[in-house]
């Protein structure tokens, strides 16, 4: 009775993990059931994820699976060919049109876009549709793309993924400068490389407690096996900050801003 006591005290304390950057395209679930990539996400103890698939029917497939789950991001990638060629091709417009008539979504994204291409037609037209179904923008963007992006709508909701893969002093220049800007930490490892932040890290996180989320981006089938793995070093460098900045990091943030939006859409 003890043991048993022990053990679920401490799976009580295991900190939730919001994931705010999963695909799951049509390569992984050839290989990898709904059913199996759901499995890895409750092992990891990820309660809630954001995904987007190249193409929307993978993502659709695994929200039938866990809608308790799983939130929905409409990707304007058909193929995973459209990653470079999307801004310029005017059917994502109508491909984007076509899945906002039959579901619902919490953001269009992740896309790719780097900047000038931001002002180009294409893209233009997907801020527009984001603002228009009152939508986040989830941009794998470098920070003149995101600066274009707000430019076009200054009320625009944007999750920078991978942070931009920018320094961490530059991330805090663009959140200081944009109140609606919040940034994943998916696929970098420097803001928790030695099982702890660095301080420029640190600093970062506690002048911005509620900016940021975890993730783990799921681009290829392989890194699904990597979800729990990844939960798990997330949880190791976030047990090196205050706890209530570890906790919004891990989930709160992802509730607050993504959990709250998709409620109002549903
Ligand atoms: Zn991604």
């Amino acid at each position: 009775m003890l043991v048993f006591l022990y053990a679920s005290a401490t799976h009580a304390g295991e900190l939730p993990i919001f994931d705010a950057h999963l695909h799951y395209s049509h390569d992984a679930w050839e290989s990898l059931p709904a059913k199996d990539a759901i499995a890895l996400l409750r092992k990891a103890g990820v309660k809630r994820g954001l995904v987007s698939s190249s193409n929307d029917d993978d993502t659709q497939r695994l929200l039938a699976e866990a809608p308790d789950i799983v939130i929905p991001e409409l990707r304007p990638y058909r193929t995973r060919g459209d990653v470079s060629t999307w801004m310029r091709d005017d059917q994502v417009v109508a491909y984007l049109e076509e899945r906002l008539r039959k579901y619902k979504y919490v953001a269009i994204g992740e896309f790719h876009l780097y900047g000038v291409d931001a002002d180009l037609p294409v893209p233009r037209r997907v801020v527009r549709l984001a603002r228009e179904h009152g939508l986040m923008l989830h941009a794998h963007s470098d920070a003149e793309a995101i600066e274009r992006l707000f430019k076009q709508d200054s009320e625009a909701r944007i999750l920078w993924a991978h942070a931009g893969f920018e320094r961490p002093e530059r991330v805090r220049e663009m959140l200081r400068k944009h109140a609606n800007l919040w940034a994943d930490l998916a696929f970098r490892s420097d803001h928790g490389a030695d099982g702890k932040p660095p301080p420029e890290w640190r600093d970062a996180f506690l002048e911005f407690p509620d900016r940021f989320m975890v993730g783990t981006d799921t681009y290829i089938v392989e890194r699904w096996y990597f979800v729990p793995e990844h939960a798990r070093w997330s949880r190791e460098w976030l047990a090196a900050l205050p706890s209530d900045v570890a906790e919004r990091i891990a989930y709160k943030n992802g509730e607050a801003v993504i959990g709250a939006a998709w409620a109002k859409q549903k």
